[in-house]
């Protein structure tokens, strides 16, 4: 069977969504073994509308797999984040204020736009405010001189742990049980503050404790990208666009099978689909292929991402969170040509 007969194929639906198979609520993937890690970047989650989106494909999979997920910020809210760094060093403390005002209010009106039951609503909205209080107070204990790199990464990491809050509630909408987990609670890294190394031994170790219980029952855990912590509890940061990284962390930790980046595009094309209109779609790539493109600068995955996939032996595919439909990229131990179709299939 070709490529494309077996993309058609599954494209079908399953007989339970043609039948329009209501999911039970929580603990739907207690009985399955395979683990699945899906990371969505920061286009995938930007409102309301595009968060359901991607936990409906969360729902998906975990209708067949345990699932962990690994969430990035909402676009632009890190660039926010750290433009906040710039208003304190130029001396203007008000307009720190009201920027940090402002990333609260871009999530709470996410939270409106979700649509919550009271109850959860409240919840969620007093987690919000928290994290709030929090970014304000880091703001306000900002001090001239002090290290910029450790300040920085403590104000950036906010913007992934508001993401995890909303994305979880978006998936206990859906009926889908899940927890948001701060990654600072088990990626241990080096104190090189924006550009920290994981521990990964150690990491593993921490990790498992936390995640593993949750799929055990069910529970989808919705953990931070980019952030980690010091052995001595300070956050930091695994650099700029490491969420992909995270993702490969987290199957690491849960030893998944597959890691699934969902991104804005479908998959790795051989130069930027969005700059070069002769650009085309891999559909299959080694380990070496895909790292390097990656380290020549395609920015659509980290280059972290793929010595740890190398050495864990794990399947990683590249997706089209808003095209489903498309197979996307895999890369997977050299001369192991599949033809193989992504986890749960295509949409
Ligand atoms: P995310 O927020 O999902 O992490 P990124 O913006 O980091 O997304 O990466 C996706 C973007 O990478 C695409 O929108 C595309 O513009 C860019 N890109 C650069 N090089 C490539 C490439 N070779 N193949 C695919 N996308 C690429
Ligand atoms: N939010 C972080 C950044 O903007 C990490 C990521 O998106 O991968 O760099
Ligand atoms: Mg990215």
């Amino acid at each position: 069977m070709n490529q494309e007969n077996v993309l058609e194929e599954a494209a079908e639906p399953s007989p339970a969504a043609r039948q329009g198979a209501a999911l039970p609520s929580g603990g739907v993937t207690r009985k399955h073994n395979k683990v699945v890690a899906f990371k969505f970047g920061g286009s995938s989650l930007l409102g309301a509308e595009r968060m359901f989106h991607a936990a409906r494909l969360v729902r998906k999979a975990a209708q067949v797999s345990k699932v962990a997920v690994v969430v990035s910020a909402m676009k632009g809210v890190t660039d926010h984040l750290l433009s906040i760094e710039k208003a304190l060093a130029a001396g203007k403390m008000a307009q720190a204020r009201r920027e940090a005002e402002v990333v609260l209010g871009m999530h709470l009106e996410v939270l409106e736009n979700l649509q919550l039951a009271e109850e959860a609503d409240r919840r969620v909205r007093y987690e919000l405010q928290l994290l709030g209080r929090d970014l304000l107070h880091a703001v306000e204990s900002w001090e001239q001189g002090a290290t910029s790199a450790e300040f920085s990464d403590r104000l950036a990491s906010f913007g992934e742990r508001f993401t995890t809050r909303l994305f979880a509630a978006a998936l206990e909408k859906l009926e889908v049980a899940s927890v948001p987990v701060t990654s600072s609670e088990f990626v241990l890294t080096c104190d090189t503050f924006r550009d920290a190394q994981p521990h990964l031994e150690q990491s593993k170790r921490r990790g498992r404790k936390i995640l593993l219980p949750l799929l055990k029952e069910g529970i989808v855990p919705v953990v931070t990208g980019f952030i980690g912590a010091t052995p001595d509890g300070r956050i930091t940061t695994l650099g700029r666009n490491s969420s992909d990284f995270s993702g490969a962390i987290v199957a690491y930790v849960v030893d998944a099978d597959e890691l699934v980046i969902w991104t804005d595009v479908d998959g790795i094309y051989t130069a930027n689909p969005q700059e070069a209109a002769e650009a085309q779609l891999l559909h299959e790539l080694s380990y070496d292929e895909a790292h390097a493109l990656a380290a020549s600068g395609a920015k659509v995955l980290h280059p972290k991402v793929l010595p740890l996939a190398a050495e864990s032996e794990m399947v990683v595919w590249v997706r089209n969170t808003f095209n489903p439909q498309a197979r996307g990229t895999r890369i997977g131990p050299p001369g192991e040509f599949s033809g193989a179709l992504p986890p749960g299939g295509v949409a």
